[in-house]
């Protein structure tokens, strides 16, 4: 018998493992690796100079076996003296966007490109970016979403390795890795152009009916 292994076949079985209530791991240098184990690295990151100058990692948070996955840009101030993500008044924002979908916040998962805070909430730097991008990719291929939603252009720009604006790509499905990804504004950005906020309310309906499916 002939056995094709394709990524898509591997993303199928670790679900069917997880909907068993196995653990999910990869491998990663010979070594098994779970989410703890990387959260555990992750803690203890000094890759680049943001490990200088944070409180706290902010390595994520929610259901490890979430279907949907959210992924921001990067800690903000509040994040960064709590040690979780969206937590401020951007947070709230997002958890109403998820209660549109019909979930709570311990339905899903939620995480950001950067773990930890870039003083003054200035924009992520690309070698900041580069350095920690590593961590998100393992953090994705552990959980195995059916569905990833990038909030704003830093997530949706490193996730698919472009330069695009977000008011361009915004509510078009595409997909990494075989996951469909579908990128919408980032909450902050929605707190400043409230004008913009239906376009969201469309995305999280188009979110429910793909999580339908
Ligand atoms: S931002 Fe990422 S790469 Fe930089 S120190 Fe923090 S965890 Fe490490």
């Amino acid at each position: 018998m002939k056995l094709s292994i394709t990524s898509q076949n591997v993303r199928n079985f670790t679900r069917a493992l997880k909907n068993m209530g196995v653990d999910a791991y990869i491998f990663d240098r010979g070594a098994p690796m779970t989410i703890l184990k990387l959260r555990k690295e992750v803690r203890q990151c000094m890759k680049c100079a943001l490990a200088a100058t944070r409180r706290n990692v902010v390595f994520g948070e929610g259901d490890v076996n979430a279907q949907l996955v959210f992924v921001g840009e990067a800690p903000g101030e509040e994040e960064d003296i709590q040690g979780r993500p969206f937590v401020g008044r951007a947070g709230k924002l997002l958890d109403q966007l998820i209660e549109r979908i019909g979930l709570g916040r311990g339905d899903v998962y939620i995480c950001n490109v950067l773990k930890c805070r870039p003083p003054g909430n200035r924009d992520p730097e690309e070698q900041e970016r580069e350095a920690c991008k590593g961590y998100l990719f393992t953090q994705l291929e552990l959980i195995n979403p059916k569905i990833i939603c990038t909030l704003g252009r830093h997530a949706y720009n490193t996730l698919l390795g472009v330069d695009e604006r977000i008011t361009r790509v915004r509510g078009v499905l595409t997909s990494y890795h075989g996951i469909p990804l579908l990128p919408t504004y980032h909450p902050s950005f929605l707190l400043r152009n409230q004008d913009k906020i239906k376009e969201a309310w469309e995305d999280m309906e188009k979110l429910k009916q793909l999580l339908r499916k």
